[in-house]
């Protein structure tokens, strides 16, 4: 039996993104408000995305700052598969960024392409269901381990399920859990680590298996061993993906084919880590400053 009908769904997702991603509860009822009257594109529902993401001269400001632009004339192009390192001090505009790409809300100016089409074109749900993110806190249902998995795809089959489990690294912990996989999780998952949480997260998106993925790299103290198997298992669902990580740390920004440096809503600087290190700019004194351990 399916737990969720496809509006609840569509909303638990919005505010599992929102609640992750944003504090304050007068903005998820902002997002929500905004949300209702907002157009569907005319492609076809099963349009499969490739994973080619660009963006021109974008714009954007949330309606409640009456201040400038919370993003400005942001240009960059990536192809699918590729991984893109968002780095940049608090307030900067990654996770409006990333946003903004999975259309939560749309450019005041410029424009969004996924695959050359406007996002504008695209139906909702086909974004839904191609996009997939893993949060510094994933939203769980108070529902059993396996129904919070086969939430990335309400028809995936048991078997799939416990693959992607197994992929996400997640198996083992699960298996130790009172009831397994029918272990009822509280809504708050307090009965499992935030680590474990962010397993179930990427068991999730593995299930979900979508085109592009968006990552917010848990900062929180994790330990050691559990940090390794996210590291490992993330390694893994980002293949043949494009991602977009806000990057927290070193190892990720290396490995990333583009890394936008945010500043105050801009792109202050781009390329890979090498040219940026070239720069001398922002990021190299960033690096600098970090001395090469600390966080971003
Ligand atoms: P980052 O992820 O780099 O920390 P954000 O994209 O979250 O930055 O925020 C960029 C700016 O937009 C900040 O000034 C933040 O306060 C503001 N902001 C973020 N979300 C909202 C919102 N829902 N409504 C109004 N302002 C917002």
């Amino acid at each position: 039996a399916r737990q969720f009908t496809r509006p609840l769904n569509e909303l638990a997702n919005q505010i599992n993104t929102v609640l992750s991603a944003i504090a304050g509860a007068e903005r998820v009822f902002a997002i929500m408000d905004e949300k209702v009257e907002e157009d569907e594109g005319e492609l076809p529902a099963n349009y499969q995305i490739r994973g080619e993401v660009e963006f021109r001269n974008v714009s954007f400001k949330y309606e409640s700052e009456d201040k400038t632009d919370t993003v400005q004339n942001l240009n960059f192009h990536v192809q699918p598969g590729q991984t893109v390192a968002l780095v940049g001090p608090t307030g900067a505009g990654k996770t409006t960024t990333m946003m903004l790409i999975a259309r939560f809300y749309d450019a005041n100016q410029g424009e969004v392409l996924i695959d050359g089409i406007n996002i504008r074109d695209y139906k909702r749900e086909t974004l839904r269901r191609q996009m997939a993110f893993v949060l510094q806190d994933p939203f769980l249902f108070e529902a059993t381990v396996r129904e919070n998995i086969r939430y990335g795809r309400l028809d995936a089959t048991d078997e799939e399920v416990v693959e992607a489990a197994k992929k996400a690294n997640a198996h083992d912990f699960i298996m130790k859990l009172p009831y397994g996989y029918d272990t009822v999780l509280k809504a708050d998952g307090s009965e499992i680590s935030q680590g474990q949480k962010q397993l179930l997260a990427i068991a999730r998106a593995f299930v979900a298996n979508p085109a592009i993925l968006l990552l917010d790299e848990a900062t929180s103290s994790i330990d050691t061993v559990t940090e390794m198997k996210i590291q490992e298992a993330l390694e893994e669902l980002m293949k043949g993906r494009t991602s977009f990580v806000i990057a927290h740390r070193l190892n990720t920004v290396r490995h990333a084919d583009l890394v936008l440096v945010l500043k105050e809503g801009r792109i202050a600087e781009a390329g890979s880590q090498q040219e940026l290190i070239k720069k001398n700019g922002i990021y190299a004194n960033m690096l600098k400053q970090s001395k090469g351990a600390a966080p971003l």
